[in-house]
Parts: structure tokens; C-alpha cells; sequence
């Protein structure tokens, strides 16, 4: 960075002894990429396992934690078993299987939910 900065004061200079105009410095900070990190976090998938993310609400650099909780496709697959005769009490199996909920992710510096996994696309 510093380099650069010195190869541009560096043709400024030689182009002054040019006799040409050098270049301004407004043009130079509009050449900083913007920030990406907002990008990449808004292209964060989450699934069963914990991620590594950037905390969006603390911007801590965390692994998140996770937890399990009946979702869509717990009613769902519920309702199913109930349909299908399995009888009462078996249709609360589902609520039993992690493979049946939704999967939270939160941040474990400041507890708050930084993203979560559906079973079914909403
Ligand atoms: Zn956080």
C-alpha cells in the first residue's frame, strides 16, 4: 500500500516535469474495493454443523453454536405419522429426531441467533 502510494507520488513528480497535470487524489480513494464483508455474510449457508462466520450482530470472528427446534418439517412429518395410523405417541417421534428440525446457529460471545437452517426451503 505504502509502495503504491510512492510509485504514485513518484509519477506525479515526473509528470509535473512532463509538464502534466498530476492525478487527483479523489480519483485514488475511489479506487478502494469496497468492503466485501457484507457480502460474504449474506452468502452464508447454514446446514446441521456449526460454521464459522463473522457475528453480524457483535462482529466477533466466532464458530457458531448450535441448537435444535421443531420446525416445519417436524409438524410436518408429525402430522404424516398421525395420518398413517401410527397411533398416539408415535407421532411425537419426530419430535425426538434432530433429523426432523430446524437447526438454530448463535453467536456464543453474545447469544444472539445469527442464522438458522430450515428443513424445508421457506
Ligand atoms: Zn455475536
Amino acid at each position: 500500500m505504502s509502495t503504491d502510494s510512492q510509485n504514485l507520488r513518484k509519477r506525479a513528480k515526473e509528470q509535473e516535469i512532463n509538464g502534466e497535470q498530476p492525478p487527483p487524489y479523489s480519483e485514488t480513494f475511489n479506487q478502494i474495493p469496497p468492503n466485501v464483508n457484507q457480502v460474504v455474510i449474506l452468502q452464508q449457508m447454514f446446514y446441521e454443523e456449526p460454521v464459522r462466520v463473522v457475528c453480524q450482530h457483535c462482529g466477533a470472528d466466532i464458530v457458531t453454536s448450535t441448537r435444535y427446534k421443531n420446525g416445519t418439517a417436524t409438524w410436518l412429518a408429525a402430522a404424516v405419522m398421525c395420518f398413517i395410523g401410527l397411533g398416539f405417541g408415535c407421532c411425537l417421534i419426530p419430535f425426538c429426531m434432530k433429523g426432523a428440525k430446524d437447526v438454530i446457529h448463535s453467536c456464543p460471545k453474545c447469544r444472539r441467533v445469527v442464522g438458522q437452517y430450515s428443513r424445508i426451503g421457506e
